[in-house]
């Protein structure tokens, strides 16, 4: 690859526990999560732009009609906030590749944050300590310094500050695919009004999550899959725990809400097992699509 140009992978997430406290006076949810980045990648080619200045965003792949290409884009703002602390002139165009779905609760924006950080870092030849690149991705949002390192990861916080799991083992998953995405920030606003009145408990992640993945049991795993905004997301589209229920019936070991929806995770022994359960998916008619992968995978990396 030339040198006026760099690209870099990077992997969504699903939630395989994520315990929502309560609303913090800054308007964000204490959470206690833990991160799983599965191999659905979306590609990001930052360049130097040959004609005219500023950036320029282009988008390919699934959904991206709904992917904005101005300065809303979460990959822009990485771009623009890592030249501002370099103190240099972001004169770039950023392609990305989209195989995560958009706005389908796997934290895609997200993820081309973390990579647009790490290609513009690599194109600017800044050589940023990881603890500087750390701090930028929390500052853009709560679940980019995941994507940057991937892997399974306790998330604690708005879900920025991150502890590595000791797990074993590769874990096998389907997912299943909506046509239209959720907003996360009216999800967490149906779960504040579905909690209200209620005593809200300070954020956990179970005993059990974590030794389902220290001794990499996908059985215990499936067991111990949790998400506290799974009730707003079928509040907000019912047709959800019909797709829960399907993937039950079909033998997941496991099925949950990933993040904010409408994606659904489930959780197979093997990938035969996983093929299975996407098949039957399909035939439900319930899902728009579905893809089958697995995890952990390594975070965001230049390719
Ligand atoms: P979360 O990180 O909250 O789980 P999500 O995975 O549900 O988010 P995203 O795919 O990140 O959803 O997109 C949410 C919204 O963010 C989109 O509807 C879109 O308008 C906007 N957005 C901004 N930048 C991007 C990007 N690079 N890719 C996708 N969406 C983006």
């Amino acid at each position: 690859m030339a040198s006026n140009e760099v690209s870099v992978r990077v992997p969504a997430k699903v939630n395989l526990q994520l315990s929502v406290g309560p609303a913090r006076a800054d308007g964000f949810h204490e959470l206690a999560t833990v991160f799983h980045a599965v191999g659905l990648h979306d590609e990001i080619n930052v360049r130097s732009r040959t004609e005219g200045s500023g950036i320029a965003i282009t988008c390919v792949g699934e959904g991206v009609s709904e992917v904005p290409l101005d300065s809303s884009n979460l990959a822009w703002q990485a771009a623009a906030l890592l030249a501002d602390t370099a103190r240099l002139e972001p004169d770039i165009e950023i392609r990305i590749n989209k195989s995560i779905p958009v706005a389908g609760g796997m934290a895609g924006g997200s993820a081309d944050a973390a990579a647009t950080l790490l290609a513009c870092d690599a194109l600017w030849k800044l050589d940023s300590p990881r603890s500087v690149l750390d701090r930028l991705c929390a500052e853009l949002g709560s679940d980019v310094t995941f994507a940057l390192h991937g892997g399974t990861a306790i998330g604690t916080g708005r879900g920025e500050r991150l502890t590595g799991v000791l797990a074993q083992g590769t874990f096998h998953w389907v997912f299943a695919l909506a046509g239209v995405g959720l907003s996360t920030a009216a999800v967490y606003a149906e779960c504040d009004r579905l909690r209200a009145g209620e005593e809200v408990e300070a954020p956990s992640v179970s005993e059990s999550l974590m030794q389902a993945l220290r001794a990499g049991d996908p059985v215990l795993l499936g067991k111990s899959l949790r998400n506290d905004l799974q009730p707003a997301a079928f509040s907000l589209r019912p047709s959800l725990k019909r797709v829960i229920d399907a993937g039950d019936e079909a033998g997941a070991l496991g099925g949950i809400v990933s993040g904010s929806g409408p994606t659904c995770a489930f959780l197979a022994r093997t990938a035969e097992h996983a093929l299975d359960i996407a098949v039957s998916l399909t035939s439900t008619g319930l899902v728009r699509s579905v893809k089958r992968t697995s995890g952990p995978v390594p975070g965001a990396r230049i390719s």
